[in-house]
């Protein structure tokens, strides 16, 4: 027989088929191995019926594209390598030189850089629009528009639009509507069936989403997803996705797997505490404006009630204060320092409590008409105990204060 160090690497020996446990297996490949030169010519990946390389597909990625699905209401998923890197590929994807991208003028910063910067290089021009205004997105709509954004809410200042309106308003005119769904995660709304009983079947044609936020749950991956209802959307986004090479990890797969079944729970403890402390920022006199879709008097709050409070439910871990204009950046800093539970860091959907200071004015258009003045704190609430959040943000505020 062979020499024992190609016996280690060619080994005889498989496992039994038939293991069962809770998690999926993590399986690791560039290489994928064909019995023969004609499986090799004819396996087909792309409908995940078999296997040809690392980056098409392992059985720890399809069980993941699958659950995803499952969460989102969607039929087809693609995995890539972070939130933002699901934006691009819709963008990279669906245009070209010459078409233009509608974006809601509250939309994840990141994704305004990439149409400011890639997509005007390559020709690809972007308007923005107000999301709280179908008439803006209306007028905005002409024959050169291929791709309309939304974000619901949208970030840092989470103004709820009303997302069926703007839907119909891309259906009319043959626009494709892609979702950033990393707020809704799947669970606060559906986005390929947003209205069930009234209306069903009006949904978006892509959900993107930050699975680095409330799938994976720990603060420690990297990863998103684009979800379609459609083969034929699915398939351009899927050929553009190998063809950019946008691969991701077993191990990541794995991790946002485990996470996947506590999610739901997760989720709903985020929303109970966040609701609590917004509403208790309210009754603070340093605060003159809190932003959570679920109170009353935030902007958009009844496009929130139409979408989600009847609906799946919920409202994310997230809101914003806006802190008098009495008080310069350097206190406003000065109260974000000084919170101990609330860490300064950029992201959200783990287990630990995040703040960020924002400067507004340079991230939209103009001043927001639904925004009073002031300067803006957004908090990610984690899943600690209430009350020491709480505490945390009182004894902040008397730093503010001096
Ligand atoms: C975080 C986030 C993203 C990007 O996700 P990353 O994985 O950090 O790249 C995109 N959209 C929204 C709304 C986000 O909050």
């Amino acid at each position: 027989m062979a020499h024992r160090t190609t016996e280690l690497i060619h080994h005889a020996y498989t496992p039994p088929a038939g293991f069962e446990a809770p998690q999926p297996g993590v399986f690791k490949a560039s290489t994928v191995f064909f019995p023969s030169v004609a499986a090799m010519r004819s396996r087909e990946w792309k409908d995940k019926t078999a296997y040809t390389y690392g980056l098409h597909g392992t059985p720890t990625t399809y069980a993941l594209e699958e659950r995803l699905c499952t969460l989102e209401g969607g039929a087809q998923c693609v995995l890539v390598p972070s939130g933002l890197a699901a934006l691009a590929l819709v963008a990279l994807s669906l245009l070209k030189s010459g078409d233009e991208v509608l974006i809601p003028d509250n939309a994840y910063g990141p994704s305004k850089a990439l149409a400011e910067g890639e997509l005007r290089g390559w020709g690809i021009t972007h308007q923005y629009y107000d999301p709280l205004d179908p008439q803006d997105l209306e007028a905005k709509l002409s024959s050169r528009t291929r791709l309309v954004w939304v974000e619901a809410a949208g970030s840092v200042t989470l103004e709820f639009p009303d997302v069926p309106t703007l839907v119909r308003l891309c259906k009319r005119r043959g626009v494709l509507v892609a979702l950033d769904n990393t707020w809704g995660a799947g669970l606060a709304f559906a986005p390929f069936d947003l209205l069930p009983d009234a209306e069903p079947g009006l949904g978006v044609d892509i959900s993107a989403h930050a699975l680095t936020k409330y799938p994976s749950g720990g603060g420690d991956v990297l990863m998103g997803s684009v979800i379609t209802r459609d083969a034929g959307l699915h398939l351009r986004l899927k050929l553009t996705h190998m063809r950019l090479g946008l691969g991701i990890g077993a191990n990541d797969a794995e991790a946002v797997l485990r996470a996947l079944p506590s999610m739901a729970l997760r989720y709903r403890a985020h929303d109970v505490a966040a609701r609590a402390l917004a509403q208790w920022c309210q009754s603070r006199p340093e605060f003159v404006q809190v932003l959570h879709p679920a109170l009353s008097d935030s902007p958009g709050h009844t496009h929130w009630k139409a979408l989600c409070e009847n609906g799946p439910g919920g409202a994310a871990g997230l809101f914003s204060v806006v802190l008098s204009a009495r008080y310069d950046q350097s206190q406003v800093d000065a109260f974000c320092d000084a919170l101990r539970l609330f860490r300064l860091g950029y992201s959200w959907g783990g287990p630990i409590s995040l703040v960020v200071p924002y400067d507004l004015a340079s991230m939209r258009s103009g001043w927001p008409a639904c925004i009073q003045q002031g300067t803006l704190v957004r908090f990610s609430v984690g899943l600690e105990a209430l009350e020491d959040l709480q505490a945390d943000l009182a004894q902040a505020l008397q730093v503010l204060r001096g």
